[in-house]
């Protein structure tokens, strides 16, 4: 056989394949349409996306919240609920939870699942440092885990900690340099949130989203 007939032959093969094969595949095309929720940018694919409108909502006057503090539990496992029951019990504290929000690493509470305390709902200061001062306008934020002692964060609790933080900054206009790791609070010593607490990472990541926004912003 000539290479010319091969060729022919060959390209007759494939336009009768791709037909057939557009035959099958054209109602599918048209008829499936799948939809899929927008992931808020900046986020990997595997996050507790929760709707922080409706988490975050207050039933009474919000405090004048100046920073956002965060901490780890020093625990492997737990969440709102245990925390809130060892301060009442063990701390003897009346307001319970010390924090006003807890990020769960799946142990108890979802892996990456905002559980929004008390003290938030109530607006109420925190617990969560030794400086009465700074719990007065601190938001205190806890992550589920030991992050001093070999544990290190879930990537979705560290996607709601990023998601969360956004959130609060914008809305209590909380400047980047008031973020704070619990240990950058000088009263007590402390490790808080641990040495595998990625906190570089995670304030690259808020000045990016904090740079896409002013950008569109721009573009508008
Ligand atoms: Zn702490």
């Amino acid at each position: 056989m000539h290479q010319g007939e091969r060729m022919v032959q060959c390209l007759s093969l494939i336009m009768i394949l791709v037909a057939s094969g557009l035959c099958v595949s054209t109602p599918f095309f048209t008829s499936v349409k799948i939809e899929r929720t927008k992931r808020p940018e900046g986020l990997g694919s595997s996050s507790y996306v929760q709707d922080l409108e409706k988490l975050c909502r207050i039933n009474t006057n919000g405090r004048p919240w100046e920073y956002i503090v965060i901490h780890h539990s020093a625990t492997a496992k737990g969440n709102a609920a245990r925390f809130d029951h060892y301060h009442r019990k063990n701390r003897k504290w009346q307001h319970g939870l010390a924090y006003h929000f807890v990020i769960g690493n799946g142990s108890v509470s979802g892996d990456g699942e905002i559980e929004v305390g008390e003290r938030w709902k109530k607006q109420i200061h925190g617990a969560h440092t030794a400086n009465m001062d700074c719990n007065r306008v601190a938001i205190g934020v806890c992550l589920v885990g030991d992050f001093e002692n070999g544990g290190a964060p879930t990537e979705n609790q560290l996607d709601s900690l990023v998601r969360l933080i956004q959130y609060l900054s914008r809305k209590y206009n909380i400047a980047s340099s008031n973020i704070l790791q619990h240990k950058e609070v000088h009263q007590k010593c402390t490790a808080c949130p641990g040495k595998n607490f990625p906190f570089a990472e995670i304030k690259t990541r808020l000045l990016q989203i904090a740079s896409k926004g002013s950008k569109h912003i721009q573009e508008l």
